[in-house]
């Protein structure tokens, strides 16, 4: 048998264009980029000034069905099908997130994409690429600082210590950190209190700087975070610290979308990555806005499956940022299919019709999930070596006899060409059914009823369940003026439900919402069900275990 090649060998015998021709490609003007090296460079926000009245290209979105750990390949797709649309002679732009260094060097692999559908440079973008996240992590951890200074110099805002909610970040897998104490040591070290860190990721800060709409905004929104409370229980923000101003400095360059290119040359803006949890999973506004000025599609994606990702892309993304979805794609793959049709792990290489024909179940729940939103749709099977072509024929059959497009990906082993049949399929189905895109549920209806909506028509949840604990807290953020924002449930990606451990279609089942997050400067409420992880710790064996760098300073086993 061939053998098939690491993610970064490919990256590394790529044949990259210098940045300036794909500045040139997408038409930008000499002064509206900045290189960050020989293959990266960031955007100036004057660029959408300067479309402002151009028609915008239409927003495609690249969704799943509940994945496996090891991901469905939706990054995969993404980029495939970027390659694909240009392959056939589309302007088409990808717009993903940003890898996060904890996954990284903890289990997922990198975000860039696999096989021949790939964004460029891998090495960088999975590194430090422009230092995004840094600077994230810097204006986060500014005002950890600045709180614990304000108290130690008398705390003219009256912060309880025990009431902040603020806590500090770093963007790495490192349990050890979840709970600390900080301020110890004397008078001279501060206020001693407890804290806690968190993954950068999840930081209010990186779901901001995603859904702000320019430098301005982004302030206002920092301005509007809480960060705990007064001893008379009264929120606390960070304009009433009045630093507003030095986060936003800090964040600058951060907000500018990062451009970068495929293993094709397709244009490629990778930008800001928020968790999916606790934050709304998916690449900047500006990114998809100004990639929707720059080229006629932008393929874009949204974490987990279709329960969170695009839901949180359709109710908080879109809406907040304005932006009018056309079309979305379900990736599926027929070893998760297989899994939700009872398989266990192990086995799911061997071929098996009937787990497949249970486990369509999932992927109906999903399709009927984007139905609900008003969009046109195509399902993806994202090929993997050990599909046999029963199973295949099994899903295009199914597919058929219920009327849904379906195409077969195969941009993972032959990139573009592997996704002509997808992109193909696509645009037909856009021809024939327009978008009649509009969110799930209304902002001014109440916080209760915005979760209902979601668990019954996108869970298929029987009901919702509040502890105590979330009552109270829904009747706080009620006389806080904090129940007309949108809600970013938290939940596990692996189920429909808040178990886990339930695959397929389950039916009957409550969720139980245990806690509420204010996101305020965000913009939305964060309905926590389960356990959800802020900070992730690293496994057993790490992927850490298998990196090196050569005496060239290449990276070894990168992927
Ligand atoms: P997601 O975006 O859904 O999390 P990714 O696109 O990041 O998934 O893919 C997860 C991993 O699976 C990557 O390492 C990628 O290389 C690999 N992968 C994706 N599609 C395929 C495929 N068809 N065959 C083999 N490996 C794949």
């Amino acid at each position: 048998a061939k053998k098939v090649k690491s993610d970064i060998e490919i990256a590394q015998e790529a044949v990259l264009k210098p940045i300036k021709e794909i500045a040139e490609q997408l038409n930008l003007q000499e002064n509206e980029w900045e290189p960050y090296g020989h293959y990266k460079a960031k955007i100036s926000l004057d660029v959408m000034n300067r479309l402002q009245t151009k028609a915008d290209g239409k927003v495609i979105l690249v969704t799943s069905i509940n994945p496996t750990p090891a991901g469905e390949g939706k990054s995969t797709v993404t980029v495939g099908l970027g390659q694909a649309l240009n392959k056939i002679g589309h302007k088409a732009i990808v717009a993903i997130r940003e890898p996060s260094l904890g996954p990284t060097m903890g289990i997922k692999g990198g975000a860039c994409g696999g096989g021949y559908s790939q964004v460029m440079p891998m090495e960088d973008i999975n590194l430090h690429f422009t230092g995004d996240f840094h600077a994230i992590t810097a204006a986060n951890n500014a005002l950890s600082a600045l709180i614990d200074n304000h108290i130690h110099q008398g705390n003219e805002c009256n912060i309880d210590p025990r009431r902040i909610t603020w806590k500090r970040v770093v963007d790495l897998n490192d349990r050890a950190l979840r709970q600390v104490v900080v301020g110890l040591g004397g008078p001279l070290q501060g206020v001693p209190r407890e804290d806690g860190f968190n993954i950068t990721v999840a930081s209010e800060i990186m779901a901001i700087l995603c859904l702000a709409k320019d430098l301005q905004d982004l302030k206002e929104k920092l301005s509007r975070i809480v960060i705990g409370y007064n001893y008379q229980k009264q929120p606390v923000t960070v304009k009433d610290l009045g630093v507003q101003g030095a986060l936003t400095l800090l964040l600058k360059e951060a907000i500018k979308p990062n451009l970068v290119q495929t293993l094709e040359n397709t244009p490629a803006l990778v930008h800001g990555g928020p968790f999916a949890n606790i934050a709304h999973g998916c690449n900047s506004v500006i990114a998809t806005k100004l990639a929707a000025k720059l080229a006629d599609y932008v393929v874009t994606e949204a974490g987990f499956g279709a329960d969170l990702g695009a839901e949180k892309f359709f109710n908080i993304k879109s809406r907040l940022g304005n932006i009018d979805p056309q079309a979305v794609v379900i990736v599926a793959t027929i070893r998760a299919l297989k899994m939700h049709g009872g398989m266990a792990k192990e086995n799911l290489a061997e071929e098996n019709i009937e787990a497949l024909k249970n486990g369509m179940a999932n992927l109906q729940k999903h399709i009927e999930t984007i139905q609900s939103f008003g969009l046109p749709f195509v399902i993806a099977i994202n090929r993997f070596i050990t599909d046999t072509d029963k199973e295949i024929n099994f899903i295009e059959k199914w597919c058929q006899d219920r009327k849904y497009e379906v195409a077969l990906s195969d941009v993972w082993a032959k990139g573009g060409e592997g996704g002509i049949d997808l992109a193909v399929k696509l645009l037909k189905v856009m021809d024939q059914e327009k978008s009649r895109f509009r969110p799930l549920y209304d902002l001014n209806q109440s916080i209760e009823e915005k979760i209902e909506t979601i668990a019954q028509k996108v869970y298929g949840a029987k009901g919702v369940e509040f502890t105590p604990a979330a009552k109270k807290q829904l009747q706080e953020y009620k006389t806080f003026g904090w129940d007309k924002l949108p809600v970013c449930m938290a939940k596990t990606q692996y189920s429909l439900s808040d178990d886990p451990t339930k695959l397929g279609r389950p039916e009957g089942f409550t969720i139980t919402v245990r806690e509420l997050r204010p996101s305020i400067g965000a913009g939305f409420i964060v309905a926590l069900t389960g356990d959800v992880m802020t900070m992730p710790g690293l496994p057993k064996k790490p992927a850490a275990l298998n990196m090196d760098v050569d005496e060239n300073g290449r990276a070894i086993g990168l992927f």
